[in-house]
Order: structure tokens, then sequence, then C-alpha cells
């Protein structure tokens, strides 16, 4: 049984509680580490977006850096912070990010000085956007569009997620189906699309997540989909349980119910990037430090 979480958020980007008050709960749950995975999403139009005045509106405008000086200042004090509880409380926290990739020059330069800068300990590769013709689309943009648009968006998003995936910066791949929390992409002109990500991971050699924060939505599954889980166990891609737990309520929300949920599956490997010798360690370059 998986008895951690490495995808997790906090005050100060969009989560609820503090380090300390996620760590004591871990420590309640009998734990072994955690992780603390904040957003870390650098765009310099962010902040002309819809999407920014909604969540300065509703106070986590944080988690959206218009540039790489401004996330790197975030996290050393968000990072300083897991420092001091970690020295004072002798449990094993560790340094994540959950990452929204950009396949542009200038924000890979900018997130290797982020990375030689902040040594985060594991990275979570993600997309919860659709860059597009020096346009952002979010989820509820991307639900929005045109029925034609939207196609096109929805597959510029899955694409995305497989040049995240080849990048070879990420440690395991945030909720591949994400666009089904607006009701996208469970249809099967999708299935396609999911088999070539799959693959595409899998040849990559990045584990995928399964996100409990899926059965929060009325489909009563994880992020991925049972279509999708099923590619993972066909290719052998390993996995890792996430919660996305926001708040302490949420920490380790139906592990045991995804993890049997994975085995009946087929899926057989489980993936801790924190653990010694794993097999796509020498694709991060934030491990060696
Ligand atoms: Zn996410
Ligand atoms: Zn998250």
């Amino acid at each position: 049984m998986q008895n951690f979480s490495l995808h997790t958020h906090t005050i100060g980007f969009d989560g609820q509680n503090t380090e300390e008050q996620m760590l004591e709960k871990a420590r309640s749950l009998g734990w072994s580490k955690i992780g603390f995975s904040n957003h870390f999403i650098v765009c310099p139009i962010v902040k002309e977006t819809k999407m920014y005045e909604a969540a300065l509106k509703r106070g986590y405008q944080n988690i959206y850096s218009a540039s790489f000086e401004e996330a790197i200042e975030k996290f050393k004090a968000h990072y300083e912070r897991i420092d001091e509880l970690k020295a004072r409380t002798g449990f094993p926290i560790y340094k994540g990010m959950e990452v929204d990739f950009f396949n542009n020059d200038a924000w890979r330069e900018g997130f290797n000085r982020a990375l030689d800068e902040l040594k985060p300990d594991y990275l979570i590769g993600s997309a919860h956007f659709v860059a597009y013709r020096n346009t952002l689309y979010n989820m509820y943009d991307v639900k929005n569009a045109k029925k034609e648009e939207q196609n096109l968006l929805l597959h510029k998003y899955y694409q995305n997620v497989r040049t995240a995936a080849k990048s070879g910066l990420f440690n395991f791949m945030a909720h591949l189906d994400l666009m089904k929390k607006v009701g996208l992409g469970r249809e099967e002109n999708f299935s396609e699309e999911e088999r070539q990500t799959v693959e595409t991971i899998a040849k990559a050699g990045v584990a995928v997540e399964i996100n409990t924060s899926g059965f929060k939505l009325s489909y009563n599954e994880p992020y991925p989909s049972g279509r999708i889980l099923a590619l993972l166990a066909e290719n052998n891609v390993p996995v890792i349980i996430s919660d996305d737990a926001h708040n302490i309520e949420r920490l380790g929300d139906k592990f045991d119910e995804v993890e049997k949920m994975a085995r009946e599956i087929g899926i057989k490997k489980f993936y801790d990037p924190l653990a010694p010798l794993q097999p796509n360690v020498e694709n991060n370059r934030s491990l060696f430090k």
C-alpha cells in the first residue's frame, strides 16, 4: 500500500493548509513521507487572461507568474519553510513542483534556471492549458470554444502532454485526462489520441499518476479513466497514486480503492521517484545535486 503522497498543494499557492498542517496530518496517517508540489506556471501573457482575474478574486493568483524570477521567488520562500520544517521535525519532506510545460526555447531556458536555483527533489509534468496562436486557453475556454476549434484544442492538449513527457524533465505526468473536468475528451474519437499519448509516455520512460481527485466529478473514477488505465497496463507504464490534496482532509483519499482498481486492471509497476534505483532517475537532471 502506498503510504505517501507527492502531489499536494499548500497555502501561499492554491492550497488551504500550511506545510506544517499537511505534515501533521501525514504523520497521523502513519505515512513514510510527504512531498509538496505547488503549481509552477510561468507564462508571459498569463496575467492578461480571464482566469488570472478569476484567480485574483478567489485569492490564489500566486500560482501564476509572468516571469521565472517571480516564480523562483515564490518557491524560494516555500522551500525555505519546508527546509525549516524538515530540520525541526526530522520527517522526510520533499520539495516538488507541478509544472505546466510550455514548448518553447525561452521557457526551457528559464525553467533550467529555476531548477538550478531551487533544486527540487522531483517534478510532476502537467498541462492545465493549451497555448495556441498566442492565446492561453484554460479548460473552461476549451469548453466554451466552438466544436471544431474545441476538437483542435483537445488534440493540441494531448500533443502538449506528449511533448512534456518526451522532454525528460518529469518524474511523472499528472491527471492525463484532466479535460474531463469540463466534460471533454471522453468521446470514443479521443481513444486514439490517448493510445498515442500512453505509447509516447511508455517510450519516454515516464510514470503516470492515478489521481483520486477525479472522484470529485460525476464519472466515479480517478484521473485517468479506466480506458487509459488499461492502456497503461498494456504498455507496462509505472504508476504512482496521488490525492492532489489542497487540504488536509483529502490526504490519502481513496488510495486503497484505486490501488485495488489498478491491480485489477493489470497494472503491475508502482513507482516512487524518491526510492533509490528507479529506472528513469537519469532522465531527471533535478535529482543530480
Ligand atoms: Zn493539476
Ligand atoms: Zn495539483
